[in-house]
């Protein structure tokens, strides 16, 4: 199915979650079912050479498509989260995001040495939350095999931030 109806089903809020920013709502992509389908459909395909081991999802909708991911491919999951949400040992990481500034966490052991991890997110928009969570990934002796997006705003430059490692995104605007 083609991909590019998709991105009318994408909503603009204006001034959410403060003024200034525009913010993309997959939540009429996700009612669809045929347009869910076609877009996990989509991310498995196109990131199938990457090879990975895990497919790490960045909280909270990260979580939508790299669970589907997991589940089509037979990988196992990892997850990052906001600060005080993991119950065992952590590590964390600063970061500076579009609007503001925030924290991630990850299990210490959700991943293994060498193992080749896929970092999926619904949005790159600066990069700075995907590269942060890339940092955390090899900082515990991963791999990162590749960035897998829903949707890339290519204004605002993130794919420049993450040169290096394979970047798939599906929608572009
Ligand atoms: P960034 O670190 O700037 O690439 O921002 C990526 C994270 O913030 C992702 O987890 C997105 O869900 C969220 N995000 C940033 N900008 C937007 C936007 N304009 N619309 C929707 N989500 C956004």
């Amino acid at each position: 199915m083609p991909l590019k109806p998709f991105t009318a089903l994408v909503r603009d809020v204006p001034d959410f979650p403060k003024p200034g920013i525009l913010f993309k709502d997959i939540t009429p992509l996700l009612q669809s079912g045929p347009a869910l389908r076609a877009v996990v459909d989509a991310l498995v395909h196109e990131s199938r050479s990457l090879n990975a081991d895990v497919i790490l999802g960045i909280e909270s909708r990260g979580f939508l498509f790299a669970a589907p991911m997991a589940y089509a491919t037979g990988s196992g999951m990892a997850l990052v989260r906001k600060p005080g949400k993991l119950p065992a040992d952590t590590v964390k990481l600063s970061y500076a995001l579009e609007y503001g500034s925030d924290q991630i966490e990850m299990h210490a052991d959700a991943i293994r040495p060498g193992q080749r991890v896929l970092i999926v997110d619904d949005v790159l928009a600066t990069g700075g939350t995907a590269l942060a969570t890339a940092q955390l990934v090899r900082s515990v002796g991963g791999v990162v095999a590749g960035f897998v997006f829903l949707i890339e705003l290519d204004a605002l430059g993130g794919r420049k931030r993450l040169e290096g490692t394979p970047i798939v995104s599906l929608l572009h605007y």
